[in-house]
C-alpha cells in the first residue's frame, strides 16, 4: 500500500519496524530534513530506501508527499517521533476536493506550487545549524531570513543539484563528496531587495 493510496485510518502502522537511530526535529525544520538526518543516522543512503524498508512507499524518489497526513502515524512509529509532531510538519490540502490547489502551510493557505521539493539551502545557515528550514521550501522566498544569502539548490563546489540523497552523509554533496558546511556558494550574493535596505550581513 502506498502513502498516496492510503486512506486515513488504513496506514499499515503495525508493519512498521522502528529505526534504532532517532533524531529530534529542530524548530522550523522541514519533514524531509528530519527524514534525511534519520536516514544518515541509520546508514541509509536514500530516504526512499529507509521509508520503503518499513513497507512504506513514496510517490516519487527522494521526496515524501507532505500532504499525506494519514502517513503521520506510520512515520511516527518508524522515526520514533510523536505522531502529532510529524503531522505538524505536514501540509494537508486546504480543500480536500481540490488537493493540487492550496495547502495549509502552518495555518497559511499557500498555492501548492509555491512549495519546492528541491533541497534549497543557505550554506552559511546550514553551517551554523545543519538542518533544512521549512521556510526555505517556499519558492517565492529567494533568500534565507537568517543569513540573507540567496538560497541555492546546487553544490557550491561541483554545481550538481544537491537533492535529498545522503550517499556520503546529510552534510555532504552526494555527487562530489565535499562538505556543504563551512563553504560559500559560488555566487555568495545578498538578495537585491535586502542590499537596498541596508540590512545585509556585516562583513
Ligand atoms: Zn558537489
Amino acid at each position: 500500500m502506498s502513502i498516496a493510496s492510503s486512506q486515513a485510518g488504513e496506514f499499515p502502522r503495525t508493519s512498521v519496524k522502528p529505526l534504532i537511530g532517532v533524531v529530534e526535529p529542530f524548530d522550523g525544520e522541514c519533514l524531509m530534513s528530519v527524514l534525511a538526518r534519520t536516514a544518515e543516522k541509520n546508514v541509509f543512503t536514500r530516504v526512499r530506501e529507509m521509508v520503503e524498508s518499513a513497507g512504506l512507499q513514496v510517490l516519487r524518489p527522494e521526496f515524501i508527499p507532505f500532504t499525506q497526513v494519514q502517513a503521520a502515524p506510520g512515520l511516527s512509529k518508524l522515526l520514533g517521533v510523536e505522531s502529532g509532531v510529524i503531522a505538524g510538519l505536514m501540509h494537508p490540502a486546504s480543500d480536500p476536493e481540490r488537493p493540487v490547489d492550496k495547502v495549509n502551510w502552518y495555518g497559511t493557505h499557500l498555492p501548492r506550487k509555491f512549495i519546492s521539493i528541491d533541497r534549497r539551502f543557505s550554506p552559511k545557515s546550514f553551517a551554523s545549524s545543519p538542518y533544512i528550514r521549512a521556510v526555505w521550501q517556499v519558492r517565492p522566498i529567494t533568500f534565507c531570513p537568517e543569513s540573507m544569502e540567496l538560497l541555492i539548490t546546487q553544490c557550491p563546489h561541483c554545481g550538481a543539484e544537491v537533492g535529498w540523497r545522503v550517499l556520503h552523509g546529510f552534510h555532504v554533496c552526494a555527487t562530489c563528496g565535499r562538505s556543504l558546511r563551512h563553504t560559500r556558494p559560488r555566487e555568495n550574493r545578498v538578495a537585491p531587495a535586502v542590499r537596498c535596505s541596508g540590512r545585509g550581513p556585516s562583513g
